[in-house]
C-alpha cells in the first residue's frame, strides 16, 4: 500500500500560485492530485461562502435603509397631520388608497384629505383672465357660467384656480407662519393652520376643476354673486363644494366662493338632492 506523503509547505507560509515557481526543490512539494483537488473545492466553497454573507450582508443594509425610511416618512406624516380631535368627524369610510388611479370619469374624481389627489391625474393649465389657470377641460363650461352671471350684472373673477402640489405647500407654509407671527408655537399653528388649508396633495385645487370665485373688488358685493351662484352654477355643471350642512362629510368650512366642476348632470343630481360630492353614488 503506498504511503501518503507529507505535503511541505513553501518557506513564506504562503502557497506560491504560480506554476513556475511550484516545482519541487524550492521548498515547495505539489500535493497529490487527489488533495489538490481537495484544497480547490474547500477554497471554492469558502468563496462562495464569503459571496454568500457579503450578498446576506448588503440586503439586511438595504432592508434596513428602506425601513427607516418608511419610518421616516410615517414620523413626517404624523407630524403634519392635525390631532383626530382638531378635525370634524367624517362620516367617510376610513380606508385610504394612496396615489390611486384617475377615477374612470374624470370629472367626479374625489379628493379630500382621505382621498389624495390620484398618482396618474394629469392637468392641462390654461390660463383665464387675471393670470389663474384651470384644466383645459373645464374651460367652456366655466366661460358659459361667466357670461351668464355677467349677462346678470355680476362680475365674477377666478381668484384661485389650478395650483401644483408646491404651490399648495406654498399656501400652507404661509398660513402657518401667520400663526406663528401671532405667537402660536409651530406645531399648533400646523393645527391651526390646517383647519384652513388643504394638506399639499389633498386640494382640490390641485386637481384643475375647482375655483374660488370671487367678486371684481370694484364691481358688485360677494353676498349677490354667490346667491347667484348657489341657485345657477349647476346649470354649467358646477356645484358649491363645501355646503354649510355638510361640514362633518366635507371637514371643510362653508366656503360660499369654492366651486367644483363635476359635469352637468351630476351638478344637477347632487344639487336637486342636496348632497355634497362624497355622498354622490359611486363616490367612496
Ligand atoms: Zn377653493
Amino acid at each position: 500500500m503506498e504511503q501518503r506523503r507529507k505535503i511541505r509547505r513553501p518557506p513564506t507560509g504562503r502557497r506560491l500560485r504560480t506554476g513556475a515557481a511550484r516545482r519541487p526543490g524550492d521548498g515547495w512539494e505539489a500535493p497529490p492530485p487527489r488533495q489538490r483537488l481537495f484544497d480547490r473545492r474547500r477554497a471554492r466553497r469558502r468563496r462562495r461562502g464569503r459571496r454568500l454573507l457579503a450578498l446576506v450582508v448588503f440586503l439586511l443594509a438595504l432592508a434596513g435603509v428602506w425601513r427607516l425610511s418608511a419610518w421616516a416618512a410615517e414620523g413626517v406624516q404624523a407630524l403634519l397631520e392635525p390631532p383626530p380631535v382638531s378635525r370634524p368627524v367624517s362620516s367617510a369610510p376610513s380606508s385610504v388608497p394612496n396615489s390611486a388611479p384617475a377615477a374612470e370619469s374624470w370629472e367626479l374624481t374625489l379628493v379630500n384629505a382621505k382621498h389624495p389627489l390620484p398618482g396618474d391625474w394629469q392637468v392641462q393649465p390654461v390660463e383665464v383672465k387675471g393670470g389663474q389657470r384651470v384644466d383645459e377641460r373645464i374651460l367652456p363650461a366655466l366661460q358659459q357660467l361667466f357670461d351668464a352671471a355677467r349677462a346678470e350684472g355680476l362680475y365674477p373673477v377666478v381668484a384661485s384656480g389650478y395650483r401644483t402640489s408646491e404651490e399648495q405647500r406654498q399656501i400652507m407654509e404661509d398660513k402657518v407662519a401667520a400663526y406663528q407671527r401671532e405667537g402660536y408655537p409651530e406645531l399648533l399653528a400646523r393645527q391651526a393652520a390646517a383647519q384652513w388649508v388643504a394638506q399639499p396633495g389633498t386640494s382640490e385645487h390641485e386637481l384643475g376643476l375647482a375655483v374660488d370665485i370671487n367678486p371684481d373688488e370694484t364691481m358688485g358685493t360677494g353676498q349677490e354673486l354667490y346667491d347667484w351662484l348657489l341657485a345657477h352654477a349647476w346649470e354649467y355643471g358646477f356645484i358649491k363644494r363645501y355646503p354649510a350642512d355638510k361640514v362633518d362629510i366635507t371637514g371643510i368650512s362653508n366656503e360660499p366662493w369654492h366651486y367644483r366642476y363635476v359635469g352637468q348632470e351630476a351638478a344637477r343630481a347632487i344639487t336637486e338632492q342636496g348632497l355634497c360630492l362624497e355622498e354622490y353614488p359611486g363616490q367612496a
